[in-house]
């Protein structure tokens, strides 16, 4: 058998990270086992708290007392473990790599680690539970780590970014539009804030009789453009999360499509904002600016402000401002 040579397979495993640096510990030989504090001249009782059988020894907690061999036969793929060939530890779990699906691989670490943490429940408190305990309190916690990373790595299929503020001297700009298919209308959300996150200036707006979302954020685009021009505010990073209308407005050449009299204002009003540009953003980092959005569309509300915040708005700066 091939012994995969790095430690990645323990460092990449789907586990918490306490989890990894137990069993880095494992391997590393550095756990503090009765045997290893007595090897450092510290008066412990010798044998294994589970079994009371052997010397607990790393090898002994991680591999070879009948506790943890129960509490890992218990997992339905993960029998085999026991039965490969003498080696070390770190060989082991490489070797148990090669023979189990990474999920099973991932709940072998997590029951390593739920063992250690029962041992010293034991030693510290007299705690005193079944294999089948240990193994279900353990597994529990496995799945609920695993269902809280599902939304942000699996189900988006990338990394998720929370807003960040613009670089210093910068002021980042987040538009929206919420778009209401019975009533053919819009909302327009626009909140511009600075290096520190905050709020300096934004707006929110409706429109009428539209044929599509896109249009919506099209008329926030520029909505968002007129309050930076008017205010003589810059240089401004636009951030919207309607990629079509990035494209639109990057395009060279006359837009024809449908919101092409849109982008033609917002290319005359970019003309006048040395610097500033527009750039595509996903809708986690955008947060704010939906909400200003879905707001007007509610309230029919039409303002723009620079400094301080107007009252029926300030409600929802308080609670969101960092996204
Ligand atoms: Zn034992």
């Amino acid at each position: 058998m091939v012994i995969p040579s790095s430690w990645k397979h323990l460092w990449d495993a789907s586990v918490p990270g306490k989890v990894k640096v137990h069993v880095w510990k494992v391997c590393a030989s550095i756990l503090p086992t009765a045997g290893q504090l007595r090897e450092r001249r510290v008066l412990v009782g010798e044998g294994c708290p589970f079994c009371n059988r052997e010397e607990e020894t790393i090898s002994h907690i991680s591999r070879e007392c009948s506790f943890v061999r129960d509490v890992v036969g218990l997992a339905p793929d993960l029998g085999s473990v026991f039965g490969l060939p003498p080696c070390s530890l770190l060989e082991w779990l490489a070797l148990c790599y090669t023979i189990v699906s990474p999920s099973s691989f991932s709940l072998l670490m997590m029951l390593l680690w739920g063992v250690w943490k029962e041992r010293n429940q034991h030693l510290w408190y007299g705690q005193f539970r079944s294999a089948h305990q240990v193994y279900f309190q353990v597994v529990t916690l496995f799945h609920s780590f695993k269902a809280a990373r599902i939304p942000e790595n699996v189900k988006l299929g990338r990394q998720v970014k929370p807003w960040c503020p613009p670089s210093a001297g910068w002021l980042k700009t987040n538009i929206d539009g919420a778009f209401d298919m019975t009533t053919r209308s819009g909302g327009l959300g626009v909140v511009i804030r600075d290096s520190n996150g905050t709020v300096v200036a934004g707006a929110c707006g409706t429109c009428t009789d539209v044929a599509s979302p896109v249009v919506v954020e099209a008329l926030a685009c520029r909505l968002a453009c007129k309050v930076v021009v008017d205010n003589d505010l810059g240089p401004v990073m636009f951030k919207t999360d309607c990629l079509q209308v990035v494209q639109a407005i990057c395009a060279e050449g006359e837009d024809t499509s449908v919101f092409g009299r849109i982008i033609d204002d917002i290319s005359s009003l970019l003309s006048s904002l040395a610097g500033s540009f527009f750039s595509h953003v996903y809708r986690e980092s955008n947060k704010l600016a939906h909400k200003v959005a879905k707001y007007a569309l509610l309230s029919s509300a039409q303002v723009s402000w620079s400094g301080h915040v107007p009252p029926g708005l300030d409600g929802l700066f308080s609670t969101l401002c960092t996204r």
